[in-house]
């Protein structure tokens, strides 16, 4: 439906979406489509203007509570979840509504988008502003959303809009066979990782982006920080300190293969007591034995908890057990790349 606007405000948004495209955040017709749809002026608060609500900024809703990301992140997470017309998605953090009015246009029908919110005031703005667009048959529901939403499961897409400090394995049974959940997962002293995993089967497997975000923590349940991980965080952070000067001085190190020696020795420092220097070694011996993987090569798999299985690099939080995925060891006579190829005449 279309909303009743000016033509400055269509041309506010549309001159957002080409500085999405141009950088590009925004990369398939769908989700641009939905971008130049939703008229994003009508989920900011009253004081903000409409010039301030289609620069790519992040505008709080409430402090320390809920923002509304800006809108290159929301367009990254929305490429990343691949939404397709007719399926059933949940959200979980509504806040303002704005991004459950996108999925709405991406799944062509408002009523199959669900979603939570913890706090009953956001939720019922949120309601009046998906209202007041045409998104009124979005399902907006009270409570914590950590658990999901049992009674509508299952879910082709399930999308986390807060960062979690671990996912509860009640939500991840919520997922259609096939079906994909995104979420920012955080790493005390460190960053959020978004996290992207498919349900096959009886498993659970994925792996990172490589792109740091930053979200609201997770409340509720099986929210950030009551998992007792908290005690762990310092030496934790000591042995990232550690790999990062061992990462700095081989200068050579990207990015997102940084990311990758921090995860795995933070997976290290999870799955073990050592002291922190043992655990910076470590991690830098397998991240090395692994070929300096990019974040993009380690796969991850979740399972309920069960305890570990010999040789994994498996670590559990609550019901669930996370099990990083190294690249297989190489053989150092070889030395750097992937192993070579034959030309095949
Ligand atoms: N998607 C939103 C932005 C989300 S901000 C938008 O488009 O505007 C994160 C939101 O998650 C906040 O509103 C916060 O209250 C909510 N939240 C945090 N923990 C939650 C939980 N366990 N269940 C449901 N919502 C939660």
């Amino acid at each position: 439906m279309a909303v009743r606007e000016d033509e400055a405000t269509r041309r506010l948004r549309q001159a957002l979406v080409s500085e999405l495209k141009t950088e590009g955040h925004i990369r398939t017709p769908a989700v641009e489509k939905a971008f130049l749809t939703v008229p994003r002026h009508f989920f900011v608060p009253p004081d903000v203007s409409p010039g301030e609500a289609y620069r790519d900024e992040v505008i709080p809703l409430m402090p320390g509570v809920a923002t509304l990301s800006q809108p290159s992140i929301v367009a990254l997470m929305l490429e990343e979840l691949a939404v397709e017309a007719g399926m059933k998605v949940l959200e979980i953090g509504t806040a303002s509504g704005y991004n459950a009015a996108l999925l709405a246009c991406l799944t062509g029908d408002p009523a199959l988008v669900h979603t939570v919110e913890i706090e009953g005031r956001l939720a019922r703005r949120a309601q009046r502003n998906l209202e007041a667009t045409g998104y009124g048959e979005v399902r907006v529901r009270v409570g914590d959303g950590s658990l999901g939403w049992g009674e509508a499961a299952p879910f082709a897409r399930i999308v986390l809009t807060a960062e979690a400090a671990t996912l509860s394995w009640t939500l991840l049974r919520q997922l259609t066979d096939g079906g994909l959940l995104l979420a920012p997962l955080a790493f005390p002293g460190f960053a959020a990782l978004l996290l992207r995993l498919w349900a096959n089967g009886e498993e659970v497997r994925g792996g990172f982006t490589a792109s740091p975000v930053a979200f609201v923590p997770l409340r509720g349940e099986y929210g950030a920080g009551e998992d007792g991980r908290e005690t762990a965080a310092p030496r934790i952070q000591e042995a990232l300190r550690l790999a990062d000067r061992r990462g700095l001085a081989a200068e050579r190190l990207s990015f997102s293969q940084r990311l990758a020696l921090y995860l795995i020795t933070t997976a290290i420092a999870e799955s073990s007591t050592s002291p922190s220097g043992e655990v910076a070694e470590e991690g830098w011996r397998r991240f090395g034995a692994a070929g300096q993987p990019e974040l993009e090569r380690l796969g991850v798999a979740l399972r309920p908890a069960d305890g570990g299985r010999p040789g994994e690099l498996a670590f559990p939080r609550r019901d669930c057990v996370f099990v990083l995925e190294l690249p297989p060891e190489r053989n150092p006579e070889r030395g750097g790349e992937s192993p070579s190829r034959e030309v095949v005449q």
